[in-house]
């Protein structure tokens, strides 16, 4: 099946749209950026993909990397992760610190901060550099070996990075983050700066398509891990708008604030878009209208 037409279809309505919600506030480097830009792509297991508009334009991919972590974390340490991090949806901004006192400094699910954090801290204790890890699959998987942190946008993260470093710092005093704060905090804020497109994105996320297995054919995740993970996205994924994100789309999918979501269709495809306007709980306005138009059109959904 081609999703070329499908697609060209979808960039046409979302073309109509009158409001794009607003770009990320809270750094200068997604502030600037103009909520009318938008690509999407679609990827098939075998690695074939098909775009619209600014489908490879890279952005600042954010929260969409805490996906990547916790497959990479999840493929070395197996179900201990789950002792660190909660499964269960928030219901709470994505950057929440309320849950954290009552439940013992262990966060809800690997997708809010708190829990990407914590994702990001076993990572690295493992690996001696979660940055590198991610980027290194991130590059392989998608088959573009420039794919690289911003670092400018890292430093602007530093620069506005209380809230973060207070999760941190909190979790720490609870005996759940092993690295010192500001090294854990300056590999989540490289984590989030890679700057990378909806192709590169889409490309990446395959292996959740493929049950598991990656783009040269090895295993990451054991199927059962693989749904696991797709689980996660579609209850977590989307931080307290899961529940619409899973009414409308129908598919697990991740968002990040730099205005790019992924979805899996499990067995199917992949996609990703981007659309930098976005909703009150941080979602991209186009993005979620858009994948919604996808499922609508072509019928794929886990539903
Ligand atoms: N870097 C962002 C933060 O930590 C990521 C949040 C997001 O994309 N939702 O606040």
């Amino acid at each position: 099946m081609t999703f070329q037409p499908v697609l060209e279809r979808i960039a046409e309505d979302i073309g109509r749209m009158p409001d794009r919600g607003r770009p990320a506030g809270y750094i200068p480097a997604l502030a600037a950026c103009d909520p009318a830009r938008f690509g999407m792509a679609v990827a098939e297991p075998d690695g074939t993909v098909y775009g619209v508009g600014e489908w490879r334009t890279p952005f600042s991919a954010q929260s969409v990397t805490k996906v990547f972590t916790l497959a990479l974390d999840l493929a070395r340490e197996g179900d201990a992760l789950w002792e660190h991090v909660g499964r269960e949806p928030s219901g709470n901004p994505f950057n929440s610190l309320v849950q954290l006192e009552y439940e013992g400094g262990i966060p809800r699910n690997p997708f809010i901060n708190a829990g990407a954090l914590v994702v990001t801290d076993r990572l690295h204790t493992r690996t001696g550099d979660a940055a590198a890890e991610l980027l290194t699959f991130l590059r392989t998987e998608s088959g573009n070996p420039g794919l690289a942190f911003d670092l400018d946008v890292a430093a602007s993260e530093d620069a506005h990075g209380d809230r973060n470093a207070a999760l941190a710092h909190f979790m720490a005093s609870y005996g759940n983050i092993a690295s010192p704060v500001p090294v854990l905090l300056d590999q989540y804020f490289r984590q989030c700066s890679v700057a990378a497109s909806c192709a590169d994105l889409a490309l990446a996320t395959g292996f959740l398509a493929r049950h598991g297995v990656r783009a040269d054919g090895s295993r990451l995740l054991s199927r059962s891990q693989a749904k696991q993970v797709n689980a996660v996205m579609l209850t977590c994924g989307t931080y307290d708008a899961a529940g619409d994100f899973a009414y409308r789309v129908g598919l697990p999918g991740k968002s990040g604030v730099g205005g790019g979501i992924i979805a899996v269709v499990p067995g199917r495809c992949t996609l990703c878009v981007w659309g930098p306007g976005l909703d009150e709980r941080g979602n991209s306005v186009s993005g979620v209208a858009a994948l919604d138009r996808f499922t609508t059109l072509t019928g794929l959904s886990v539903f």
